[in-house]
């Protein structure tokens, strides 16, 4: 059995995770839309950064081929000094393969790529595993550093890689590091292979790992971690070795969550007439309700542009001149594979009109990309600050708990409270998320969709952002609705 830095990363993080990757491969979840995305991100920005070390050889092995991979290596480091995807490998298993292997006088410097805009601090126990195999396995290494995307960098009419990049030298941190892997790697190559599977206690980190189907599958689907904040979510849990959402945990709550969790066990909703009605009154007519989807690209895509900027490419208006009147719906959506933005903010100045409240959900998410639009075409500038003046966050209301459903499970996020309120749906919907949303329309920009494919993506999107605003039509009613009804 072999100890790679992936499995080392795992066991850094929970050494039942890297037993049950090794030892119970069908526990292990199939790969996801988002993970690929991020793999997908991760290969992309490792091919440019080679552009940044140019003039490399790459070590030409299948990954799991770890003994041809550690032969060719040594050739190539005889008669070259960058080496792309090194490998190197101890007796005993532990193997790695360096993005960057580079020449330093009599040593070498390693390089490790990440897609990340900083520097963190997961980056040094990687880099420090590294750095242990391939001092073991015979090379003198003097110093190592992390190559990451620049997010000071703005693009021109062409990527400039040695701007989009930043190399920090982080020698000094691995070197802090290197005892831990000298303890740790060996420790977690026998835990992998002993026969027992090792015994950890649950805690609210487990909620987002692969295994937690496996190791939470008693935890009930709205529990104390979606409650409670870390540590009083791990303290209780521990002090009572239960999840489960009672009385007793009302004293660790803030003035919302006392509102949620009675509300689960009253199975009740909460009503506040009172801060709905404040809430409405603060509407003025004609009301647009507003949405955006946008594109984070890692590597910028257009001019003027930096590294993961959101670039908004849709967006839907459905404007409403009186309380509970005929709804308008306009749809923007980019079509060609060009900077969306422009196109963007002019209609929507065009559309906004003048006077009436803008609704959004989550505020911030707008606000900001107009505010980015203002900077970058001021022109409009005055026009896009101005919608944003009229802006009102829909979120509020949900968010403060002046209506709230145990359905929502603790969560104000529209996907929660639209199911808890109305019968709208996302499920069956051929974009059914934001980040969908946003995969298929980089996909389409980069030229490898088919016109059928487009097509459907297409229709996909303009379903997907109309129904965002329509759904928060449908919730200004439900409010309108719940003010009528008694508070309790
Ligand atoms: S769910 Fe928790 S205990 Fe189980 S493998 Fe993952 S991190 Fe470890």
């Amino acid at each position: 059995m072999f100890l790679s830095k992936s499995d080392y990363m795992t066991a850094y993080n929970c050494v039942k995770a890297l037993w049950l990757k090794k030892n119970r491969k069908d526990l292990i979840p199939n790969i996801n839309e988002a993970q690929q995305t991020s793999f997908d991100i991760g290969n992309e920005v490792q091919e440019l950064a080679r552009q940044y070390f140019d003039n490399g050889i790459i070590v030409n092995a299948e990954p799991w081929d770890v003994i041809n991979g550690v032969i060719l290596t040594k050739k190539l480091a005889e008669n070259h000094t960058i080496l792309y995807e090194a490998f190197a490998q101890l007796p005993w298993g532990a193997f790695c393969r360096i993005d960057i292997l580079k020449k330093n006088g009599n040593g070498w410097d390693l390089v490790e790529i990440k897609s990340s805009n900083d520097l963190k601090d997961e980056h040094i126990i990687d880099l420090a595993f590294q750095s242990y195999v391939f001092t073991n396995a015979g090379y003198n290494i003097k110093d190592c550093y992390v190559l990451h995307l620049n997010k000071d960098y703005k693009r021109g009419k062409t990527i400039d890689v040695k701007q989009l990049f930043k190399l920090e030298k982080v020698t000094k941190e691995v070197i802090g590091k290197y005892n831990e892997v000298e303890e740790l790697a060996p420790r977690f190559y026998d835990i992998q292979q002993t026969s027992t599977e090792p015994q950890v206690d649950l805690c609210k980190n487990c909620v987002d790992c692969p295994f937690f189907h496996y190791c939470g599958k008693d935890i009930p689907k709205y529990s104390i971690f979606d409650v409670l904040k870390n540590p009083t979510a791990d303290m209780v849990y521990k002090r009572r070795g239960s999840a489960e959402i009672k009385e007793d945990i009302i004293e660790y709550c803030n003035d919302k969550n006392i509102i949620d969790v009675q509300c689960y066990l009253q199975n009740t909703i909460h009503i506040d007439k009172k801060e709905i009605t404040a809430f409405l009154n603060s509407l003025e007519y004609p009301l647009y309700y507003l949405d955006y989807e946008s594109i984070m690209p890692a590597i910028p895509l257009f001019e003027n542009s930096g590294t993961y900027n959101q670039i908004p490419f849709q967006f839907s208006l459905h404007i409403q001149k009186s309380k509970g009147g005929k709804l308008k719906h306009i749809s923007f959506l980019h079509k060609e594979k060009t900077d969306p933005r422009r196109f963007l903010a002019e209609a929507l100045v065009e559309t906004c009109g003048k006077k009436g409240s803008i609704i959004v959900y989550n505020d911030n998410f707008e606000k900001t990309r107009n505010r980015e639009l203002a900077e970058l075409f001021t022109d409009l500038s005055e026009s896009l600050l101005e919608i944003n003046s009229r802006i009102i966050d829909l979120l509020i209301p949900f968010r403060q708990r002046a209506l709230y459903s145990p359905k929502q499970h603790s969560s104000a996020s529209i996907k929660y409270v639209l199911p808890a309120f109305c019968d709208l749906s996302y499920t069956e919907m051929e974009i059914a998320n934001g980040s969908q949303a946003m995969d298929r329309y980089l996909a389409f920009l980069t030229g490898t969709l088919s016109d059928e494919e487009e097509k459907i993506l297409f229709k996909g999107l303009e379903d997907y952002c109309y129904q965002d605003t329509y759904a928060m039509v449908k919730l200004i009613d439900v409010l309108y609705e719940k003010s009528k009804e008694e508070t309790n």
